[in-house]
């Protein structure tokens, strides 16, 4: 099953929502980046909600950036995402390993305690940019807390990612759920009971339900509307050239130093890990360009 993501609206439009499997996103994500079980759910949680959230911003060229800074052993997550839900992220630890907790892989743990930052860029002078602490770094409840906190929007967002035995990943998605301005009590009790009926996103990923049959579960009884599906993807536009602009900021006098050891430099895509090969002729060339 490719990935996908499902726009809904519900209620008369009082609710808005999205739901997402992410398995294959989530799943190129740890093969680039080789990440350990616990990076590969820190990481994947913020991918899929980066995917979705993506998929809300209007112009074809909004560029969303999700980070979590915290002081834990994974050192930090960054996400990045296109309008057209094309999704790319990283760790800054992607070996991180530590017991589990609850029986679960501990993603908060490994993110720690810090800070959760969304940047949204849409071509204007200033891009947008938010922060709000990590309430409880599991990503899924800090983006809850952001979008009441920084957009002023009353949100429920549920996030997995499982893995199989041989570590690779069994199944990955969530979804977000935002209230409009208008919503009524009703509509809200109505949905607050519905979500506590369900354990967990990852149980009922585990179970195979699609994202429309999870919306249809959370919305039973508030006549859920499917507006339309758009695929996902894990996506890098990186190249030779653009990991050229990383080399050009080293600066003037590292890059001489290179020149000087005279051996071919390799870089490598921060968000992919596709490693990119400068010759030292190459490297002249890019330090005419340097300051
Ligand atoms: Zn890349």
């Amino acid at each position: 099953m490719e990935d996908y993501i499902v726009r809904a609206t519900a209620a008369d439009n009082q609710v808005r929502a999205f739901a997402a499997t992410t398995k294959q996103v989530v799943e190129t994500a740890r093969q680039h980046h080789n990440t350990s079980p616990v990076a590969t759910a820190a990481l994947g949680r913020l991918l899929s909600a980066g995917a979705m959230m993506g998929s809300m911003m209007k112009n074809d060229t909004d560029m969303l950036t999700l980070q979590i800074r915290g002081n834990g052993p994974i050192e930090g997550i960054t996400v990045t995402a296109d309008s057209f839900a094309n999704v790319k992220g990283y760790v800054g630890n992607p070996d991180v390993m530590l017991p589990p907790k609850n029986g679960k892989l501990d993603v908060g743990g490994a993110v720690g305690v810090g800070l959760l930052q969304i940047i949204k860029d849409m071509g204007l002078k200033e891009p947008y940019s938010g922060q709000t602490i990590l309430v409880s770094s599991e990503i899924a409840e800090d983006l809850t807390y952001y979008f009441a906190n920084s957009e002023q929007i009353p949100s429920s967002v549920g996030l997995g990612v499982l893995m199989e035995k041989d570590n690779t990943v069994r199944c990955a998605g969530g979804f977000i759920i935002q209230m409009m301005p208008f919503a009524q009590e009703k509509t809200v009790g109505r949905l607050e009971e519905n979500l506590r009926r369900v354990s967990s996103v990852t149980s009922l990923l585990d179970q195979g339900y699609t994202p429309e049959r999870m919306l249809e579960v959370l919305f039973e009884g508030l006549g859920l509307e499917i507006t339309d599906t758009i695929p996902t993807r894990f996506f890098c536009n990186c190249s030779k050239e653009r990991v050229e602009q990383a080399v050009v900021s080293i600066g003037k006098k590292e890059i001489e130093e290179m020149i000087r050891d005279g051996e071919d430099i390799e870089v490598k895509c921060h968000f992919c890990n596709t490693a990119y090969h400068y010759t030292v002729e190459e490297l002249k060339k890019i330090l005419k360009r340097s300051r």
